[in-house]
C-alpha cells in the first residue's frame, strides 16, 4: 500500500494529532465512525460504551496511545479521515462549527454574540470545511461539561461538547479535504468565560422569569453591530443584521437605521440599499 493511499495519509494524520495529545477515532469518507458496532441488532440497556473491550463504540473508542490509534485503524482500513473527541483530558476540546449556508454565517454571528456579551474571539486552531465553513477549536475546564447542540447558540453556529466529536483537519470526506486555515495558532485557545456561560446551559431554576417573547437580537444590538463593523466586514455585518430584522419582521422600522449605521463605516447609501434588498431575498 503505497503512502499516497487515503487510508495511511489519515492514519499519519490521526497519529499526529494523537501525539499533541487529541484522542482520535477513524471516521468513513461521511464522516461517521469507521468501526461497526458490535452489538448491531441488539439492544443493551445501559448501552455499552467499550466495556466489553472490543472497539466499535464510535467516540467512546478515542485514545491518543499510538498502538491503541494503529489498531483502530487496521480494523477500519476503509477510513479516510479521523475524529477528535471533544470534551475529554487533557484539552477538554470544544468546537465551534461555523456554517456559512443560507445566510446564517456562523462567523458573523458569533461576532455579534462577542459584541453583545463582552467577550473577545481569541486567535485559536481553525479549520476550514469542504463547505466553506470552519471549526473554531477552544479548551474548556473539567467541569461543568459542554453539551452538543445545533443552532442553540445562534443560527449556523453548532457546538461540538462532550460525546462529540471534530473532523481532524487532513481528513478527506465525500465533499473534499477538512484543512488547517493558513496562519491560526497551533493550539486552541481557552473558551472566553462569558462564551462558556453561554454554552453551559443555566439550571431550570435559572430560567425563570426570563421573558420567552424577548427578542434575541434586540434592534439597538443589531445597529451597533452594523456601525461598528471592521472594514473587512461591513457588508457581511449589514447582510446579517438585516437577515435577523427581516426574522423578527423588524426591517421595514430599521431599514433607515441600518442604512445609517452602514454610511458611517463607509458604505454609501446604495451599496447598504443593495445589501438589505439581497437579505430580503433570501
Ligand atoms: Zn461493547
Amino acid at each position: 500500500m503505497s503512502r499516497e493511499d487515503p487510508d495511511s495519509a489519515a492514519l499519519a494524520h490521526a497519529l499526529a494529532a494523537a501525539d499533541r495529545g487529541y484522542a482520535v477515532i477513524p471516521l468513513t469518507r461521511g464522516k461517521l465512525p469507521a468501526i461497526r458496532s458490535p452489538h448491531h441488532g441488539q439492544s443493551g440497556s445501559p448501552p455499552c460504551r467499550g466495556e466489553c473491550g472490543r472497539l466499535g463504540h464510535g467516540v467512546h473508542d478515542a485514545r491518543t496511545d499510538p498502538f491503541e490509534v494503529r489498531r483502530m485503524f487496521a480494523a477500519a482500513p476503509w477510513a479516510t479521515g479521523y475524529g477528535i473527541a471533544c470534551g475529554v483530558p487533557p484539552h477538554h476540546l470544544i468546537g465551534l462549527d461555523l456554517d456559512t449556508k443560507n445566510g446564517a454565517d456562523g462567523l458573523t454571528a458569533l461576532q455579534f454574540l462577542a459584541q453583545q456579551h463582552h467577550f473577545p474571539v481569541p486567535p485559536t486552531i481553525s479549520v476550514l470545511t469542504p463547505s466553506g465553513g470552519r471549526h473554531l477549536w477552544l479548551t474548556g475546564p473539567p467541569a461543568p461539561p459542554v453539551p452538543n447542540s445545533v443552532g442553540r447558540l445562534a443560527p449556523g453556529i453548532d457546538v461540538r461538547g462532550a460525546g462529540g466529536y471534530l473532523v481532524g483537519p487532513g481528513s478527506l470526506t465525500t465533499r473534499g479535504r477538512y484543512v488547517l486555515a493558513p496562519g491560526a495558532p497551533s493550539r486552541p485557545a481557552p473558551v472566553p468565560r462569558a462564551l462558556l456561560a453561554l454554552l453551559t446551559p443555566p439550571p431550570p431554576s435559572a430560567l425563570r422569569g426570563v421573558r420567552p417573547d424577548a427578542p434575541s437580537h434586540p434592534a439597538a444590538a443589531l445597529i451597533r453591530f452594523v456601525r461598528t463593523s471592521p472594514t473587512g466586514q461591513r457588508n457581511a455585518r449589514l447582510f446579517w443584521a438585516a437577515c435577523r430584522a427581516h426574522e423578527d419582521g423588524l426591517v421595514h422600522e430599521l431599514a433607515a437605521r441600518l442604512i445609517e449605521a452602514a454610511r458611517h463605516t463607509g458604505l454609501s447609501e446604495r451599496e447598504a440599499r443593495a445589501t438589505i434588498a439581497s437579505a430580503a431575498r433570501r
